[in-house]
């Protein structure tokens, strides 16, 4: 992976259909988006492939094709010239329970079919509250990179994105994001033998905070909720972090 840094844009279920024109021409104007990656709400991916950045699906099923009624594959998505798939995000794990045992079903089929694999891991509050922050990264670290071989490792990038961060406006220390991205690679590093594995920081990015995040020295850049369905502030975080 090149040094400069990645930002993503989770979408989640936001926009309407009549939304997407302006937002797409607001997006024009970004610049080096060959490190920009947007993930829409999959009914509207076909409306993003055909401008400079790449798209990303928010979520993926691990079987190829089937009887799995409003599921979309990875396979399906790949055909469309999808480059990147969200997995393991922390509402996914909450509000539809998903298991580390699925999340890494999900990465070996996104990487079977091409696609980069964005993993997301994180601890909850009562989780950090209960000093397990260290204890929760790795268990879902070990069991969600499970299975992964040769160059699959240069396809997935992790994101910890702190599950008491998100939409909250309320953001760790730099230097506790430091630490523990030190503490991701180092995990990543020690059980699966491969170094440097790039790591996003994710959790109420913003066009307030972004300098300030910018300048933490092993982050790899950012994965951007709420923001990134305002273009103004959206821009701003990649003209900031994608240098
Ligand atoms: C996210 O959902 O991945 C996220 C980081 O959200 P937000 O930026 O809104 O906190």
């Amino acid at each position: 992976m090149e040094n400069r840094k990645l930002v993503i844009g989770n979408m989640k279920m936001n926009m309407m259909a009549e939304d997407i024109s302006n937002y797409l021409k607001d997006l024009q104007g970004i610049k080096l988006s060959e490190r920009v990656v947007i993930c829409p709400s999959s009914i509207y991916i076909p409306y993003f492939l055909k401008q400079s950045y790449s798209v990303g699906a928010q979520n993926i099923f691990f079987r190829d094709s089937g009887p799995y009624t409003g599921e979309v594959s990875a396979s399906q998505l790949a055909s469309m010239g999808v480059h990147y798939a969200l997995v393991g995000h922390s509402e996914r794990r909450g509000y539809f329970r998903e298991s580390d045992q699925d999340i890494n079903k999900k990465i070996v089929s996104a990487l079977k079919y091409g696609l980069e694999v964005v993993l997301c891991v994180g601890e909850t509050l009562e989780e950090k509250n209960l000093l397990k922050t260290a204890r929760v990264l790795k268990r879902q670290l070990l069991n969600d990179l499970r299975n992964l071989e040769g160059n699959d490792w240069d396809h997935v990038i992790i994101a910890y994105e702190p599950v008491w961060s998100i939409g909250t406006n309320v953001l760790p220390a730099k230097k506790d994001i430091e630490d523990t991205i030190g503490y991701i690679k180092g995990i990543v590093s020690e059980y699966f033998n491969y170094d440097d594995i790039p790591v996003l920081y994710g959790g109420s990015v913003s066009e307030r905070n972004i300098e300030d995040l910018n300048q933490i020295p092993n982050v790899s850049g950012f994965l951007v909720g709420g923001a990134s369905t305002n273009p103004k502030s959206f821009l701003k975080i990649i003209e900031v972090a994608v240098k």
